[in-house]
């Protein structure tokens, strides 16, 4: 198979990266910190190639320690790669190790060179936030925690030294010799760049730039600096950000995840009884003033005796087929969910009963006509029974209708002996987040159509019959809906 840069997309590496054992994590980040080593190296390097033009900018009796200092920094994170590579299989409490090893050297390491070259630069704000964030994502955060304070200490540290009249190691050098400036043994970075800046503001002369300007401000060190602090500090920023973002997706990717177990049915793929219920409460809230909205439950017939018959893995398999002739027979807007073991939810908004009855009607004849034909079993077929309650936009209007009386009756101390407990279930329900409907208006739906469905059990299985319709026939009226059970 040719390999596409679709193979090593970003979001499958950060997944792979996410999902790393720690071991290799602590590998990343050793060989990201060689990488940055990398760098400081070669920019020893550069300066002491150029070093004829640029010891006016850097001290050179400094530049040979910390070139050593780096080359041995990166000799002892080159054999952490190693060890750490060969060995991925050691326990827990020698990685543990090595990853306080890493931080410490590290932190020790970066403090060093951030004084030499400049704490107050781009690269020491880059390298005290981002070294501590990207420590946090691959390795032990309370480690990379810890040493982020002690960094904090180590800059503090170097930053009132000189105050105390300790002088520090600065490669920094001033290319503008002033006798005033020359009397001082020591001077900031804030002190230089604020000298170098005067000098700039005199390049601009009558603030026109011309080229007598920029050779001048050439000759200063701050562009050289600035420059190195932009070199050292944008590829530690660039690869922070690209963990950053990796981790964001890699969240993305696990909270959809989440979302996805939470919300649907293992084996038949369907929306779980919970989330079927939520989207149900939601359908009835948003569910217009002329629309009406039915429930149907449907129960495999005799289901039991094909898990008997054939096996337990058998009548799995007639769950995910019956679930996809349910997704295949019904609209997108319509809800299915597997309400319990056998038994499956539809909710149809803006469905009238005729219209209902029809399509259950037509899922009957579906679900039985479908043959099913497992591995090593004759054929056979399986039929539904279906309870189905249809919720007019009339009858909504009356619940509506009703409670608003019962709440202004309420609170007038009066009471409503009938539907006494729908007000004080209302009182407690989430007001106006259903239009006004109580709170159990779903299981008062679903009761509904359970009760036709354990009557279309009761007349012979495989059939459709309607609470509505049963309703009528008992003469029971509206309110049945809402007769204590
Ligand atoms: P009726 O027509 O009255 O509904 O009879 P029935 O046999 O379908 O009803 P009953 O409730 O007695 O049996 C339901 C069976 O469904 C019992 C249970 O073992 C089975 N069942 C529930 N969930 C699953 C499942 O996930 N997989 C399989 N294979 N069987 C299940
Ligand atoms: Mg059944
Ligand atoms: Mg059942």
């Amino acid at each position: 198979m040719a390999v596409s840069i679709s193979h090593l997309g970003y979001k499958k590496l950060s997944q792979m990266i996410f999902e790393w054992q720690a071991v290799d994590r602590t590998l990343l980040l050793a060989l990201f910190i060689i990488m940055e080593v990398s760098l400081h190296w070669l920019w020893c390097l550069f300066v002491w190639w150029r070093q004829d033009a640029l010891n006016s900018y850097v001290n050179m009796n400094y530049l040979y320690p910390l070139w050593l200092g780096i080359s041995l920094v990166g000799l002892f994170f080159l054999c952490m790669v190693k060890c750490l590579y060969y060995s991925k299989n050691n326990n827990d409490s020698v990685l543990s190790k090595w990853q306080i090893a890493l931080i410490l050297v590290y932190t020790a390491y970066i403090s060093t060179v951030i004084v030499m070259i400049g704490y107050s630069s781009l690269f020491a704000g880059v390298s005290l936030v981002g070294g501590a964030m990207l420590a946090m994502m691959l390795i032990k955060r309370r480690y990379a925690w810890r040493m982020f304070w002690l960094h904090i200490v180590l800059m503090l540290l170097a930053i009132l030294s000189p105050y105390f009249g300790i002088n520090l190691p600065n490669l920094r050098q001033l290319s503008v010799i002033h006798p005033m400036l020359a009397s001082h043994n020591y001077l900031t970075y804030n002190e230089i760049m604020a000298a170098e800046n005067a000098v700039a503001a005199l390049a601009f002369e009558n603030n026109v730039m011309n080229w007598d300007s920029i050779s001048a401000l050439q000759r200063s060190s701050a562009l050289f600096w600035r420059s190195t602090h932009l070199y050292l500090a944008l590829p530690k920023a660039i690869f922070m950000v690209y963990m950053f973002r990796a981790l964001l997706l890699v969240l993305d990717d696990s909270k959809h995840e989440t979302m996805r177990h939470a919300n649907q049915d293992e084996l038949t793929q369907l929306k779980n009884r919970r989330y079927g219920l939520k989207k149900m409460k939601y359908a009835l809230s948003t569910v217009r003033e002329y629309q009406d909205l039915s429930v149907m439950l449907l129960d495999l017939d005799w289901f039991k005796q094909i898990n008997d018959n054939y096996g337990h893995d058998v009548g799995d398999h007639v769950l995910v087929e019956v679930s996809q002739t349910l997704l295949q027979s019904l609209s997108d807007e319509t809800i299915i969910s597997r309400y319990g073991g056998e038994e499956f939810l539809v909710v149809l908004p803006d469905t009238g009963h005729e219209c209902a009855m029809l399509i259950a009607e037509q899922l009957r004849l579906s679900i039985a006509k479908h043959i099913f034909s497992p591995n090593g079993i004759p054929d056979f077929n399986v039929t539904a029974s279906f309870g189905l309650y249809t919720l007019t936009h009339a009858e909504r209007a009356d619940i509506v209708q009703g409670y608003k009386t019962i709440s202004q009756k309420k609170t007038l101390g009066q009471t409503l002996p009938l539907i006494k407990p729908i007000a004080s279930q209302r009182a407690e329900s989430h007001i106006g987040s259903m239009q006004k409907l109580p709170s159990d208006i779903c299981q008062r739906l679903i009761s509904m159509a359970d009760k036709a469905l354990y009557e279309a059990k009761h007349r012979g299985r495989n059939q459709v019959v309607s609470a509505n319709n049963m309703l009528v026939e008992k003469d029971c009226g509206v309110l049945s809906l809402y007769q204590k059970r």
